[in-house]
């Protein structure tokens, strides 16, 4: 067999990684990954993520047996299945019925946190994984591809993945005329410790739920637990001894999104706001909502808070099957309102480890498998787009999807 492939990936996030999982695990020998942040938990990065059927087979089609383990045990630990609608003052407006191809499997991993997420694909990576490396470009000479970071250092390999996210610099030199369509929604991110909320006396309707609430003007909030099913680092020590977790305990996220024409306020004034401000213009924005909902709003951190543009690719295109080649939000963002973003990720991340292997082994040329990955990820990333903005789009009872055709932002 011809020695694997160097490759580079771009981008040390949820795609990024576990595509370094699964390579390594396929025999790939030389991998190295490039990530902007100084260190796992170098910037915010979001709280709880959904993980579907789809993303939990990914993930552990990519994972080795240990570091799925400790994603089992750190997962959040299922209390009530699904998402329940309330309105603004609480009262229930209808549970949809889930059906979950995963039934009551005691190791269902159905959600996580984030940044533990991260601490788990970084399991034995070591120094796979370069932090403080920001690409700046790329050039293709004599079959290989050179990889530039910022500070002038540049690293030569057979093949570059741009997983470096929705403001994917690759995909800015490649693809310089994308962009993405700016939804018009604002969104606040912010979490609140479980304890705190308890001790502020949380309802019992939205202690152990996934709850989205709607207001009749379109304001909406989303409210999730993050339960451990063992505490990040107590798993970690007991699956994997020198592994570094975090000290991080039970949470609940919330995410309040506002179309812009309700905000008031242009998006430099918005994104201009401090954590402390957000939270404020959040309890002015429900000044009539059941205080419950309010009371808990009130108890956000905020340090912790953060502001968010909902923005979409569309439509989602294959690159030039070549030596350069995207995954996860590089290729195809879209709002968090469906919950699949990073589950699309990884799924990518199984798949072009799939496509990869196949042409490592020989079983078809480098092009045919990456045209068959892409092929079949534009697919499954324009449904998983189609169906973030149909639940957008019924939450905010606001977005025509058809009228972002003419507000587009840079994808940067
Ligand atoms: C509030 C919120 C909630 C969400 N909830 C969910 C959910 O429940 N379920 C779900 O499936 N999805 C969810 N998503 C979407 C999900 O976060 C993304 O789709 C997912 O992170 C995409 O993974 P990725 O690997 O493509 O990009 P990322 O995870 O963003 O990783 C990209 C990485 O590239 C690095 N990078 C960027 N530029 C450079 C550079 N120039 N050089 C080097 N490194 C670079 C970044 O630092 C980052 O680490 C949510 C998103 C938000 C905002």
């Amino acid at each position: 067999m011809e020695p694997s492939p160097r490759t580079i990936i771009i981008g040390g996030g949820i795609g990024g990684l576990a595509l370094a999982q699964g390579l390594r695990q396929a025999g790939f020998g030389d991998v190295v990954v490039h990530e902007r942040d100084r260190s796992p938990v170098g910037r915010m990065q979001g709280y709880r993520l959904r993980i579907s059927p789809e993303g939990e087979r990914a993930l552990r089609a990519c994972l080795p047996r240990r570091a799925q383990d400790l994603l089992v045990a750190t997962s959040n630990a299922r209390r009530q299945e699904g998402l329940v609608a309330y309105d603004e003052q609480l009262v229930k407006a209808w549970a949809p019925e889930f059906s979950d191809p995963r039934g009551d499997d005691p190791d269902k991993v159905d959600a996580v946190d984030r940044v533990t997420l991260r601490r788990v694909l970084l399991a034995g990576l070591g120094d796979a994984v370069r932090w403080g490396s920001r690409f700046t470009h790329y050039e293709e000479v004599d079959g290989k591809v050179v990889a530039h970071f910022a500070g002038g250092h540049r690293d030569t390999g057979d093949l570059l993945i741009a997983a470096d996210g929705a403001n994917s610099q690759v995909r800015a030199q490649l693809r310089p005329d994308d962009r993405h369509h700016d939804l018009g929604v604002r969104a606040i991110l912010t979490r609140t410790p479980r304890a705190t909320a308890i001790g502020a006396g949380i309802p019992d309707v939205l202690r152990d739920q996934f709850v989205n609430v709607t207001a009749p003007d379109g304001v909406r909030l989303a409210w999730m637990p993050m339960v451990f099913r063992t505490p990040p680092r107590e798993a970690a020590a007991r699956l994997w001894p020198g592994l570094e977790f975090d000290d991080t305990g039970d949470y609940y996220m919330s995410v309040f999104s506002v179309h812009q024409d309700h905000l008031g306020l242009t998006d430099d004034a918005f994104f201009a706001m401090s954590g402390a401000e957000l939270c404020r213009l959040v309890l002015d924005k429900t000044a009539g909502w059941h205080p419950d909902l309010r009371n808990v709003f009130a108890h956000a951190q905020p340090e912790e808070t953060y502001p968010l543009a909902l923005r979409a690719t569309m439509p989602v295109e294959a690159w030039p099957a070549g030596p350069v080649i995207p995954l996860g939000d590089a290729a195809h963002t879209m709002p968090p309102t469906g919950g699949v973003g990073a589950n699309t990720a990884l799924r990518d991340a199984a798949g072009l480890c799939r496509a990869l292997t196949a042409a490592f082994r020989g079983e078809r040329s480098l092009v045919d498998a990456v045209t068959a990955y892409q092929r079949e990820m534009v697919g499954y990333a324009t449904e998983a787009i189609d169906m973030s903005l149909r639940i957008a789009k019924w939450s905010m009872k606001k977005i025509d999807v058809n009228e972002t055709e003419h507000s587009t932002t840079p994808a940067q």
